[in-house]
């Protein structure tokens, strides 16, 4: 006897059993063949900080389709899973971890603080791990790498070597973003723009040697203590005898001279601007040109440092309302306005930046993006969704140096070492005995850390064993796809290419393909402040996996946002049960013929349905198969849902029914009996094949099922020398079956078919609209020209689905029925005739709808004096009030529909 197979799918018994299976057979890890190409994608590095969102099962259930996909069509596949350190992120997590215990990072150290971040990062990858594992992921977990293990970090010093040595490296001061609170520069992609509405401060700058004064206008008064010159635009008349003369900075009472340039916006404040070039990268910029010397006014931690006198130590707001008073009780403060400005914050704390001065590490860029824009403009990469092509032309033609340096302790430390006896610096990939420039051993480490993207950039060559020459480097690089969010097209991909061209001399990647964000149901961004955010740990617990998988996938395009609510992941959860019940069928159906199925296609004369399914199925798979090459999986998810739901258990499985519900002699070993020919071959085959194409969408249910089925084939055909792969994962993917060089399709049973199902679908739609009771048998007359002969043989199916009889199926010449008033519904190819008398009590009928009317003019009257209601009308969101409307448009129609037929 074969196991019962569950009434219901339950995902949470069959998920884990089978992540298990697969990684204990080793599938995950692909067998290097020099004759095949190999299909390889390196997982985009989750942060170790981060929990599990969407966006991860997103990208993972995409990367885990391209994989599952490439793997069942016969290429070695590659899927290498790590996790990125992410140093700014992880070591504020570890400080706020500290400070709940009251401690600091100075209390720890730094080799204290790395000990206690390493132990905390630990647990935090068993957790990300664990949940790539219940997502499904085909990765291979022999591979897995961390950017701080050693090869990764060897091929960071390496690659930093190589840029200094080149000259594409350099250290120098400029202008950063600086974060006051993590006490760390920032790139500018680490910056987030917030529009807040501060003040414009009006301020008058007195003349030196003469009366009168110049009126600057700015939002921050207390970088004036800064201020090395004054800037007006030489076209302004209003002050075109200014430049050259000097004004003195009231309260620090020094002059600064002022300045004519090109840059200044005459339309902004008074056109008369402050120039504190160590505090704002334009003012830098200005200072460069004019050779103005940089004022630097704060400590790292933004209060006020000794250049400003009476202020020192003050915290920089503080400072601001202080300079503020001071400078109206001079009578130098002329007046104050609202402004609204795009201020930058830290995107990891949230502390307003404060732009600095300061000596950092710098990559030359231009030269690396030069060979970047080259290999997508010769479409050796080529970026989907095409539109971010543009997009990523306009950032690298126009890109600036990237500040690689951090002042952190958790990251790759920067391989320099200062010599403290001759003031040279040594870049050294292993780290020097001695100062390479005069022998001293007198040499300290620089004590900063590299920017966690600079370890990313490398990322799909480090893990394959770069700078060494590895059969993996060989084999499996340049890589076939990077899957990944269009929000870090600049952070990652595009460095990506600029650091594997520079290091390898090839692409990194031949495809970028980048995903959207992922949206509620209603197209607004989740977040936890709305309350609409779905955990994906939750919606696993609640639906499964696979349903959480189809969700995400299903009608996504690359490069989309994609809506998600309950109501998808229930839908999906539906699809999953469909498939479950219909297989659940079949295996039973199949136990309880024990028939063997081989041969059941070489019968002579196939049944029009049979021959409708197989021709379906392989347009289904033709369609599938060259979407899944176009990179279509949302595409393709929903043509394989169609086609499971609708053709095969909707209508398939439900004509098989009526077959197998016949008593017919058990089918001999070619599937023919004397009588009614079985269904079976044909339902086996379709679940089998449509389970290998769902696959790579739903990798659990899929595997349970076909075990089930492989479990009872194996059994019916024992003697038959059958044989089957141990896993519907390493089974090949279904491939389109040809006949003489052209898809093998059935014209003449789909024409047929299509007409019998739009002869029941019609009937039953006209059975509805007249609310006939589901167990009444009504009369009907199907009419049809060419297509009579071969709908004649389908007159069962059609009068039991349809629930029709007595049923006549005649040609168009024969006179229609006069029996009273009658229904005639006209088709594509056919004209049904429902007999109206036979099919409703028109007294009933007209009690029934009368009484709807009567129902529906109420909840109009209702509806019309809710958007009448001024207080709904103001409290309402807009979108709830246009629901109402639509409804009551809906109800009015109905309204006129009804008494139409009244
Ligand atoms: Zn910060
Ligand atoms: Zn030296």
């Amino acid at each position: 006897m074969m196991s019962e197979i569950p009434k219901a799918y339950e995902p949470g018994k069959v998920e884990r059993k089978w992540y298990n299976f697969w990684l204990e057979q080793g599938y995950f890890t692909p067998k290097i063949d020099l004759n095949k190409k190999p299909f390889v994608i390196i997982m985009p590095p989750p942060n170790v900080t981060g929990e599990l969102h969407l966006g991860h099962a997103l990208t993972t259930t995409l990367e885990d389709i391209m994989t599952r996909w490439h793997r069942m069509i016969g290429e070695p596949t590659l899927w290498l899973p790590g996790t990125d350190h992410a140093g700014i992120a992880t070591q504020v997590v570890v400080e706020q971890e500290l400070a709940k215990q009251g401690l600091t990072k100075a209390n720890l150290g730094r080799e204290g603080f790395l000990k206690v971040t390493w132990e905390w990062v630990k647990r935090s990858r068993e957790a990300i791990n664990q949940q790539h594992q219940m997502l499904g992921a085909s990765c291979d977990w022999t591979r897995e790498r961390f950017t701080l293990d050693a090869g990764p970090s060897r091929a960071v010093r390496t690659a930093f070597v190589r840029l200094y040595d080149k000259g594409l490296i350099y250290r120098g001061e400029r202008i950063i973003n600086w974060c006051p609170r993590c006490q760390t520069a920032l790139s500018d992609l680490e910056v987030e723009h917030k529009n807040i509405t501060g003040s414009l401060y009006y301020i008058r700058y007195l003349l030196v040697d003469e009366g009168g004064f110049v009126t600057v206008a700015t939002t921050r008064p207390e970088t004036f203590f800064g201020d090395t010159a004054v800037a007006v635009n030489p076209q302004d008349q209003r002050y075109k005898n200014l430049a050259g003369k000097q004004v003195i900075l009231p309260i620090v009472d020094r002059k600064i001279p002022i300045i004519a340039d090109e840059a200044v916006d005459p339309s902004f404040g008074t056109g008369a601007l402050k120039i504190t070039p160590a505090h704002d990268p334009a003012d830098f910029e200005v200072a460069e040109r004019h050779n103005l010397p940089l004022l630097d006014v704060m400590n790292p931690d933004a209060t006020m440092n000794e250049n400003t006198g009476p202020y020192q130590g003050l915290e920089r707001f503080a400072c601001r309302d202080k300079v503020v008073a001071d400078l109206s009780d001079r009578g130098l403060l002329e007046k104050i306005e609202p402004y609204l400005h795009s201020v930058g914050h830290c995107n990891r704390c949230q502390t307003m930046i404060e732009p600095r001065v300061s000596l950092q590490w710098f990559i030359r860029t231009q030269p690396l993006a030069e060979a970047a824009i080259k290999a997508v403009r010769e479409d050796r990469i080529t970026i989907i969704p095409d539109r971010f092509t543009k997009v990523y032309f306009d950032w690298m033609e126009d890109i600036k140096d990237w500040c690689i340096s951090r002042q952190l302790w958790w990251g790759h430390r920067i391989p320099v070492w200062y010599c403290q006896a001759c003031g040279e610096l040594t870049a050294s990939i292993d780290g020097p005995a001695a100062c390479i420039h005069c022998g001293s051993k007198q040499i300290v480490q620089d004590p900063d850390v590299l920017d966690t993207w600079f370890s990313s950039a490398l990322w799909t060559h480090s893990t394959l064993g770069w700078p060494d020459d590895t059969d993996d480097l060989g084999y499996f690089y340049p890589t076939s796809v990077m899957e990944t969010g269009y929000d870090i097209l600049f952070f990652w991909v595009a460095r990506m290419i600029m650091m594997g061209l520079e290091d390898t001399d090839e692409i990194p990647f031949h495809t970028v393909y980048l995903h959207g964000l992922i949206r509620d149901e209603n197209g607004e961004k989740m977040s936890k402040l709305r309350g609409n955010v779905i955990n994906p740990l939750e919606a696993i617990n609640e639906y499964g996996v696979d349903a959480l998988r189809f969700a995400l996938t299903t009608g996504s395009s690359p490069g989309s946002d994609i809506n998600l609510g309950k109501g998808k992941l229930e839908s999906s959860r539906n699809f999953g049960n469909k498939i479950w019940n219909a297989s659940r069928f079949i295996l039973q159906s199949l136990d309880a013929e024990a028939m063997s199925l081989r041969g059941a296609k070489r019968r002579s004369k196939l049944r029009m349905e049979d021959r409708w399914i197989d021709s379906q199925l392989n347009r289904l798979i033709n369609n599938v198969t060259q979407l899944m090459g176009d990179l279509q999986f949302g595409e393709a998810a929903q043509q394989i849902y169609d086609f499971i739901w609708s053709k095969f258990c909707d209508w398939y499985i439900e004509i098989a029914k009526i077959r197998l519900r016949k008593p017919h002699p058990a089918p001999s070993i070619d599937g023919e009996g004397l009588g009614e020919a079985s269904p079976l071959p044909f339902l086996v085959n379709t679940l089998e094949k449509s389970l290998r194409l769902l696959h790579p969408f739903m990798p659990f249910i899929t595997e349970e099922l076909w075990q089930s089925l492989k479990m009872r084939l194996l059994r019916s055909a024992r003697n038959d020398n059958m044989r089957m792969p141990d896993s519907i994962m390493i089974a090949p993917y279904p491939t389109p079956e040809r006949s003489e060089g052209s898809l093998a399709i059935d014209p003449e049973a789909e024409r047929v078919m299509d007409s019998v199902i739009e002869i029941i679908r019609s009937i039953r739609n006209a059975r509805a609209q007249h609310k006939v009771r589901a167990d009444k048998w009504v009369e009907a007359y199907v009419y049809a020209d060419e297509l009579l002969p071969n709908l004649i043989p389908q007159r069962e199916i059609i009068e039991k689905l349809a629930r029709v009889q007595p049923l006549a199926i005649l040609s168009r010449r024969e006179s229609k029925p006069d029996k009273g008033k009658a229904l005639i519904l006209v088709l594509k190819e056919t004209e049904v005739v429902l007999p109206w008398a036979g099919m409703v009590d028109r007294l009933a009928e007209k009690q029934r709808l009368t009484k709807e009317s009567e129902i529906t003019q109420a909840r109009i009257a209702q509806l019309d004096a809710r958007l009448r209601d001024n207080a709904f009308l103001t409290k309402a969101p807009p979108p709830i009030i246009e629901k109402e409307k639509q409804k009551l448009d809906m109800l009015k129609d109905k309204l006129r529909r009804l008494h139409q037929e009244l």
